[in-house]
């Protein structure tokens, strides 16, 4: 029970509700006594607040005993009501174990419960009295049962919380005014009516049991959360307890009701209900409610899995905000292209969504569901002047071929999603149980990323970049792998989305520019000529790190590389805009002297005239500009046209042009007569591990200075 710091709280309490209740009238009691009394109630509130059906009867006797200790005025019950609601989560909520509002809705219930019960029982206790003291001391007794008669009323009448009286026939004989309130109808109106009138259909049954065990003496009370449909078609939530009182021979005589309305608390907790199961941001069903729906899905069943594409880079780059506000544009769309088929749309977090198909028949309806999804988000976005376009990788699954299981269903669509935004994103891919193997999830890949990275499963390859002119090698760019101890050599499209997409590409990141450093250094030990350059891809996220300019002024200066031997490739999403001070970065970049190239051009945004503003030196044009499905002999016109424009243009600004992904000599020697100024690609060597890149250097210095 409680220790001395506890009893303070218990003195504070029971203080309060001796101020409460001293409005009240009161017996001949000092205030010392009351406090004494309030004081142990208090005690036992606590216990009661703990819970559990011992919380229930001892909450009643706590109103007993203010009944016993002739507090029995209706002023009484609702002062002590008010202390309760007011103050008891304040001031005893810890002493009690922590207690929620619900709580205090159903121990006032049961402190009013007791407190109604134990005046009534006194009238009748005070009636047999009168018969008992036949007619000598009639006239007395008399008026000491009238007298409690009437304070029975009182209570009855000032009560807060609601009071029927109801017969052995569940025939309600009376109802206060607080009652009739509740349910909507006066107290007229109630009299005559049976209880079934007052609870909810789907409770009927229950409350009939609970009732005949009432009768049949099988319990003293019961106690039940109904709701009630008032005449104007508001519903009440009430919290009802009913208990019996007997005559002095033990008759049962009648049944008193106490009813407190619960509806706000029920408002409280669907509320919460609704806040633990949809997305604050986008309002669609979260991963808890998915999750539950998945698991009742009537069979069988297909999802789509979604995850938008880079859109990390859209967040980091346009900030949190216009991310948020493109979420919500998502959301819609996607509720919008399920609209009507009874599809459920959910957001799992960040920018994955999963549409759950119930009694999807056939395999079939999924791609669908999946094609229109992609339908869906073709058109740009427009969020205030700037049309965004995003786009969606998604993973399709049919239970037909994962069977029902959630985490089967969820890791097989996890795989073909990864397949989806490998083999090129914005399109979907099927969950294919043949791949066995090889299955990897994005997930798997993202948790491990780091811990590969430090137990040196990560290596580079270097692939020359070359002068069109004479196939001179100018340097060679740095290419991520990852030497995956189950799955073997990984390509760098099946771990750099997800490596942006989780911002682990910042850690891998500064790892390729410190080994990038180090292995340019070797070569600049080993040889001046030619001066060659080490060109080093840098993601989005990573340039908006505060302290990105810094980490490559000191890869430089650790291993003592002139910055005119490291080159960044930045894309244009990189550099569009300028929201978090990239702009400054480059130019500071440029000022020490780092060589800087914007890569894949003609991919992004292609805007050359914003390119011109930057402090880049160099543009590598995609290789998807060249590929272009004619016979490199015979190049098509209109495309041709396109290149030779971007090289013309990009020289008007000072920038050098590289060709990416140049395979044949034909697209050479095209490329040179179009006077663009380097290539790289198969046809000048593929990428190669670093000694065979250093063979490679000393091959054209012998060549440069013959021995
Ligand atoms: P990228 O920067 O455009 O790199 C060039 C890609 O084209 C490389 O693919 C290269 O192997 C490939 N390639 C080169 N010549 C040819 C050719 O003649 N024909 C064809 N078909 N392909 C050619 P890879 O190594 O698979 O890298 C793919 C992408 O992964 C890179 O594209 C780059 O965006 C990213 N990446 C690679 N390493 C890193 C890194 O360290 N950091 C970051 N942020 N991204 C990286
Ligand atoms: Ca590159
Ligand atoms: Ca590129």
């Amino acid at each position: 029970m409680p220790t001395t710091t506890t009893t303070t709280e218990i003195r504070r309490f029971a203080r309060r509700w001796a101020a409460a209740l001293r409005g009240a009238v009161f017996p001949a009691m000092t205030t010392l006594d009351v406090e004494v009394t309030l004081r142990r109630l208090t005690v036992r509130l606590v216990e009661a607040a703990r819970g559990g059906e011992r919380g229930h009867e001892l909450g009643r006797s706590v109103g007993a005993e203010l009944v016993a200790a002739n507090y029995r005025d209706a002023a009484v019950m609702n002062h002590t009501m008010d202390v309760l609601g007011s103050h008891l989560l304040a001031d005893l909520g810890e002493l009690a174990g922590g207690v929620g509002p619900d709580r205090v809705a159903s121990l006032q219930g049961a402190v009013a419960e007791g407190f109604v019960t134990a005046v009534r029982q006194r009238v009748l206790f005070e009636q047999e009295a009168t018969q008992r003291a036949a007619l000598a001391a009639a006239h007395a007794a008399e008026e000491r049962r009238r007298a409690s008669e009437a304070r029975f009323q009182a209570v009855f009448a000032e009560a807060a919380v609601g009071i029927g009286v109801v017969g052995m026939d569940g025939i309600i004989l009376d109802v206060n005014t607080a009652m009739a309130d509740m349910l909507g109808v006066d107290r007229d109106g109630m009299r005559g009516r049976t209880i079934a009138d007052v609870i909810g259909p789907e409770n009927l049954g229950e409350a009939f049991a609970n009732y005949s065990d009432l009768l049949s003496g099988a319990a003293a009370r019961f106690r039940m959360e109904t709701a009630h449909t008032r005449p104007d078609g508001r519903i009440t939530h009430i919290d009802l307890s009913m208990s019996v009182v007997r005559d002095g021979a033990g008759v049962p005589e009648f049944v008193i009701g106490v009813a407190v309305d619960i509806t706000e608390r029920r408002r409280l907790q669907d509320r919460l209900w609704h806040e633990a199961r949809y997305d604050s941001l986008t309002d669609l069903p979260n991963r808890t409610l998915f999750f539950e729906r998945l698991s009742k899905a009537t069979e069988p069943v297909g999802l789509c899995y979604l995850d938008l594409d880079g859109f990390k880079n859209i967040n980091d780059s346009l900030g949190h905000e216009t991310g948020d506000r493109l979420l919500v544009a998502v959301a819609h769309r996607l509720r919008r292209s399920i609209a009507g088929d009874g599809a459920l749309v959910a957001r799992l977090g960040g920018d994955e969504f999963v549409i759950l198909v119930e009694g999807c028949g056939s395999p079939d309806r999924v791609c669908r569901q999946a094609d229109n999804i992609l339908d869906a988000l073709a058109r740009p976005i427009r969020l205030d002047e700037d049309d965004l376009t995003v786009t969606a990788s998604i993973g399709v699954v049919h239970s037909a071929l994962t069977g029902t299981d959630p985490a089967m269903l969820m890791r097989a669509a996890d795989i073909a999603l990864y397949q989806a935004k490998t083999t090129g994103r914005s399109r979907w891919a099927r969950y294919d149980p043949a791949h066995g193997a090889t299955e990897v999830t994005r997930r798997s890949m993202a948790t491990a990323l780091p811990a590969s990275l430090a137990r040196g499963e990560f290596y580079l390859e270097y692939q020359p970049i070359v002068r069109l002119s004479d196939a001179a090698v100018l340097g060679f760019e740095a290419l991520a792998r990852w030497q995956h101890p189950r799955l073997g050599q990984l390509p760098p499209n099946q771990f750099i989305p997800i490596a942006e997409e989780t911002g682990h590409i910042v850690g891998l990141g500064r790892w390729v520019l410190a080994t990038a450093c180090r292995q340019a250094r070797c070569w600049y030990d080993q040889f001046t000529e030619p001066p060659v350059y080490v060109s080093v891809n840098v993601a989005a996220a990573q340039l908006r790190q505060p302290t990105f300019v810094a980490e490559v002024l000191a890869a430089l200066d650790d291993v003592g590389l002139p910055a005119d031997r490291l080159q960044l490739e930045l894309t244009e999403t990189a550099v569009a805009g300028d929201t978090h001070g990239a702009l400054t970065a480059l130019r500071e970049l440029a000022a020490a002297g780092v060589r800087l190239v914007i890569d894949d051009f003609g991919t992004g945004y292609s805007n050359l005239a914003h390119l011109g503003r930057l402090p880049v030196h160099q543009l590598k044009i995609d290789r998807s500009l060249l590929r272009t499905g004619r016979p490199a002999a015979h190049p098509d016109p209109a495309h041709d046209k396109i290149v030779a424009a971007t090289i013309s243009l990009a020289h008007s600004l000072d920038l050098d042009v590289v060709a990416e992904g140049v395979e044949t000599t034909a697209q050479a020697d095209r490329l040179r007569l179009l006077h663009c100024d380097g290539a790289q690609g198969w046809l000048f060597g593929k990428p190669t591990p670093a000694a065979t890149a250093t063979q490679l250097i000393s091959r054209h210095t012998n060549r440069a200075t013959p021995a």
